[in-house]
């Protein structure tokens, strides 16, 4: 299930997430969803929601880049580790409901540059 969010963070490489803490035009604000390609949001003492374009006046928190590379898989466009500079081996809901997505192994649409992947925010327990 790819969001529009993830789709946001893919197109201008953000660290777009649902709750985050942004500032809009020097105001802070909470972002609260996605109102197709643009972010919605909540400023602080605003009772009405803002919509802007995810790069116009919105400062985002400093995320730090993943700790392991990881990569946009040119096949399901999916946020994905990679291993030795390919993607690494990961299932997609193809004919089959899940198999192996055919962008495994291959190099990425391009890196991603913020860690904002729910499986980043703790430490690998396989290893
Ligand atoms: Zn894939």
């Amino acid at each position: 299930m790819t969001s529009t969010m993830e789709w946001i963070r893919r197109t201008y490489d953000v660290p777009a997430r649902h709750r985050m803490r942004i500032e809009y035009d020097g105001k802070p604000a909470t972002i609260v969803g996605t109102r197709g390609p643009h972010l919605a949001f909540r400023i602080d003492g605003e009772k009405h929601i803002t919509i802007s374009h995810p790069c116009y006046r919105i400062v985002y928190p400093t995320i730090p880049e993943p700790t392991q590379p990881r990569g946009w898989c040119a096949h399901c466009l999916k946020d994905r580790a990679m291993k030795h500079g390919v993607m690494g081996r990961h299932q997609w809901y193809g004919r089959n409901w899940s198999e192996l997505c055919p962008g495994s192994g291959q190099p990425p649409w391009k890196p991603v540059r913020n860690l904002t992947h729910p499986g980043e925010q703790r430490p690998e327990a396989t290893r």
